[in-house]
């Protein structure tokens, strides 16, 4: 079987990636919602796979993985490779989960970090509604992450927050040493959603990046005996293109609560230090970032040798990302815990994505589906309707 084409067309705010074959079968990927600017860097790597068997997916990969980095530029590389094992499991009529060792566990646990309601502003009884909103949620979540602190608009909302600049704008720009107040501020959000979900859901707190450690200290041991699940990306994390893996040690050695981070981080080789010095308890890695979903899976199983917890990333990958998390968290081992749920936007995405359950999460568990590769379709004659002018020949072999 050989390449014949390498596509991409944005559907919706998502790129959407498309391999074609000289056998009639394709694969898809697909990338997050907030990365429409890939598909020219997807492009970049079509000629250097043409021509190729996609079903050797590694010998594939071997050709592109080194030209990419962390997030965002980790997304097309790993869109491809999750395309590729599309194809490879439907060639060989096999879901994907038995190409990487067969399924571990029947339905995946999920965690709700794509279900959002609008937050009335950033006090803590908004925080304590907020959470109330998403334990009522159809999903019946087991476990709810929250963006605090530096991870959400509140240095922006609350006067003297920290000791530096409020920088405006996305992805997490804030960094330094919180005021009192602001700590104080932090503190009691937290306790509110607490005092909503009790020990009924678990709470997780999606934080930076942007503490400085002592502050990273200060939170992790003000909320041991809080039972929260983890604290992510205190230090660096969400679009910072390095890890600092000895200063996150320095700050899961001294407290009880579980420390995670990795959800930018591109390949096996930048979770090494991570993980050898066991420096967080928990890794999130997304296999739309990390270089796909055997490098996911192998990650995974490395952390489990040195005793640490897997919670995929994957709020923002839509429903063939979904697919795709579905397939790869089948197969790991019993340190993995849940993986962050993909909600897709427009609503209509539901409707040209054939071959999920209905309802896709029942009590915080997603049914793991048999159908050969993703498991799931495309339907292109719905979808067509919703391509861009540039891209209306994505569908064509
Ligand atoms: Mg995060």
């Amino acid at each position: 079987m050989k390449i014949t084409d390498l596509k991409c067309a944005l559907i919706g705010n998502y790129p959407v990636v498309r391999i074609t074959t000289d056998e009639g079968i394709d694969g898809y990927g697909q990338a997050e919602w907030f990365k429409p600017f890939l598909k020219p860097h997807v492009l970049f790597y079509r000629d250097m796979i043409l021509g190729e068997d996609p079903t050797n997916v590694e010998r594939v990969m071997m050709r592109i993985r080194r030209m990419a980095s962390f997030k965002p530029w980790g997304a097309a590389v790993s869109a491809i490779e999750v395309a590729l094992w599309d194809i490879a499991g439907k060639a060989a009529g096999l879901p994907i989960y038995k190409l990487l060792g067969g399924k571990v566990r029947d339905k995946v646990r999920v965690y709700n970090g794509g279900v959002r309601f609008p937050m009335n502003g950033y006090d803590p009884e908004h925080f304590a509604e907020n959470v109330a909103k998403m334990k009522e949620a159809k999903e019946g979540f087991s476990l709810i992450k929250q963006a605090i602190a530096f991870h959400s608009p509140t240095p922006s909302h609350v006067d003297n927050y920290f000791y530096g600049e409020v920088q405006p704008g996305g992805r997490h720009p804030n960094r330094g040493l919180m005021t009192e107040k602001g700590f104080k501020h932090t503190l009691r959000c937290i306790e509110a959603m607490k005092e909503i979900l009790g020990d009924e859901v678990g709470l997780a707190l999606d934080c930076g990046p942007g503490f400085v450690i002592p502050d990273a200290l200060r939170l992790a041991k003000a909320v041991e005996g809080m039972n929260i699940a983890w604290l992510e990306d205190l230090l660096t994390g969400d679009y910072t293109p390095y890890v600092m893996a000895d200063q996150y040690r320095e700050v899961t050695r001294q407290t009880s609560t579980p420390i995670h981070t990795g959800e930018q981080i591109y390949l096996r080789q930048n979770f090494r230090e991570l993980i050898e010095t066991n420096a967080v308890n928990i890794i999130g890695p997304d296999p739309l970032d990390i270089g796909g979903i055997a490098e996911l899976k192998w990650v995974s199983e490395y952390a489990d040798l040195h005793g640490i917890l897997m919670a995929p990333h994957g709020t923002a990958d839509g429903l063939i990302g979904l697919a795709a998390l579905v397939q790869v968290s089948a197969t790991l081992g019993q340190n993995y815990i849940a993986f962050e749920y993909p909600t897709a936007t427009p609503e209509w995405w539901y409707d040209i994505v054939e071959g999920l359950p209905n309802p896709i999460v029942k009590d915080s568990f997603i049914e793991v589906w048999d159908r050969p590769g993703l498991g799931i379709t495309l339907n292109s004659k719905e979808a067509q309707k919703y391509l861009r002018e540039e891209d209306k020949d994505f569908f064509r072999a």
